[in-house]
């Protein structure tokens, strides 16, 4: 049943780009809008730009209970906390209350919806498997990463599919949200102090599934048993991917090619040769992909094309330079221990190719879990930024490791030991907070840099 705002109080909470993209939509829809945030109007010139000319009504720097509980329909940014007192309000005196996306979702009419979500590789995922899409119909590409599913409405373009990136927090307001295929990609601790345990955030993720009917599919990662559990109580067909021989419903990737056996049970064969999907994180990224594609009936040689063409997103394992021989890798998204043992991960231990710079402003988190991945692998370790004593206390009796303080330095010291067959990796293991504004400006500071050193 579509949603009819016509002349309907509608309050949008929270102001960043997703709440601004709600508040036109249901200005477009004809209702009478309010949106509030907490940070005064100061602190959201930004997301206020778009709304400039519009008819709605202002209610910044704190929330008033009585917008909430006069409101027809109450529409939350994925950054509020459903706790928020005035939502208990609302709630308290009927007024439903749903996230941006149910909002867009229940405008968006007959376009079919791809959902991706799990802790790590949602962006990844979701843009390549747009990528995917794009090579057959026209796919828009958005949600959580970059550009909200309501903007789709607003573009006034009539698109094939939606593919979507959700967060857990977005999920929390979904209600009757239905991907035709959703994904899972694993569920790991994290957000935890948004959540009180692992069991609600688990259930957070499982929301995906929820509203799936028969002919609707579930992929989820065979390894993860959330991500597994969450599938298996779908009433849409289940769909597997990872590692090991083929099996049906399911992508499986046995080291050398990706099979996938859909419904017809007949096998099709991919493979995953782009440098932009190299190590075993992409690897199920991609055949999480596959999956999505494959059950919406992108053609196989499609899919293909999609997988092989893949740029890849800044910052995450992003081959920024290969002169001389030498390859620089831009890992600048990998702000935590964890993101760095799967950066690394991905470089084979055949050789000790690897001039490694780590460091920045550190989580406190121990270094030890990449000391394995050390031998073998790693020439040089290049230390920078507030934490180098600990991550040289750590790691430094590992491989031959040089304190350098910045990223310039840094970059200038490795194009100095490179020689052709090396890899000179920043996946620094720590926040940027200490040099840079983001791990975006560290990541397109190394880009510079690296393409400006000297041949070797
Ligand atoms: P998200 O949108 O979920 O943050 P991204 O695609 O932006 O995910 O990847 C962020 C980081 O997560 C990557 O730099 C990598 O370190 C890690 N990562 C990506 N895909 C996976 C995966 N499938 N499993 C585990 N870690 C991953």
């Amino acid at each position: 049943m579509p949603l009819l705002l016509a002349g309907k109080k509608v309050l949008v909470v929270g102001l960043a780009r997703s709440g601004a993209a709600a508040a036109r939509l249901a200005v477009r829809e004809g209702a009478l809008v309010t949106v509030t945030d907490r940070q005064p109007a100061s602190g959201l010139a930004e997301a206020l730009a778009p709304l400039e000319g519009l008819s709605i009504s202002l209610s910044l720097g704190g929330h008033d209970d009585r917008d909430f509980t006069s409101a027809d329909l109450v529409v939350v940014s994925p950054g509020v906390p459903l706790t928020l007192p005035g939502i208990a309000a609302a709630r308290r005196a009927g007024v439903p209350v749903v996230g941006e996306v149910e909002l867009a979702y229940r405008l968006l009419g007959d376009v079919p919806l791809v959902a991706i979500t799990g802790t790590n590789g949602k962006s990844t995922t979701t843009a390549l498997t747009g990528r995917l899409f794009q090579e057959d119909r026209s796919a828009f590409v958005g949600g959580n990463l970059g550009t909200p599913l309501s903007e789709l409405l607003l573009s006034g373009t009539r698109f094939d599919v939606a593919v979507v990136e959700l967060s857990s927090f977005q999920l929390e307001g979904i209600e009757r949200f239905r991907p035709r295929v959703g994904a899972i990609l694993n569920v790991t601790p994290d957000h935890l102090d948004r959540y009180p345990g692992m069991a609600e955030y688990a259930a957070a993720k499982a929301r995906l599934f929820a509203n799936q009917q028969p002919g609707d599919a579930a992929v989820a990662n065979e390894r993860d048993p959330a991500a597994l559990a969450a599938a298996r109580a779908t009433r849409g067909d289940v769909v597997t991917f990872g590692f090991g021989p083929r099996a049906p419903m399911a992508v499986r990737d046995d080291g050398e090619v990706v099979r996938w056996t859909g419904p017809t049970g007949e096998p099709e064969r991919y493979r995953i040769r782009s440098r932009a999907l190299r190590g075993r994180h992409n690897r199920e990224n991609a055949m999480a992909a596959v999956a999505c594609a494959r059950m919406m009936g992108v053609p196989g040689p499609a899919v293909q094309r999609g997988l092989d063409g893949f740029p890849g997103l800044p910052h995450r394992l992003e081959p920024v330079s290969d002169r001389g021989g030498v390859e620089w890798v831009n890992d600048s998204k990998a702000t935590n221990v964890d993101s760095t043992v799967v950066g690394l991960s991905a470089f084979p231990a055949a050789a000790p190719s690897v001039i490694l710079l780590l460091g920045g402003r550190g989580k406190k988190a121990p270094y030890a879990p990449l000391r394995p991945l050390f031998p073998g692998r790693v020439k040089a370790l290049l230390t920078l930024g507030e934490d180098a004593p600990a991550v040289e206390r750590e790691l430094g009796d590992l491989a031959p490791t040089e304190s350098c303080g910045d990223l310039a330095t840094a970059v200038s010291r490795a194009a100095a030991l490179a020689v052709p067959g090396d890899v000179v990796l920043l996946s620094p293991a720590c926040a940027s907070y200490d040099q840079f504004r983001s791990y975006e400006e560290r990541g397109d500071a190394f880009r510079r840099l690296a393409s400006a050193v000297p041949l070797p």
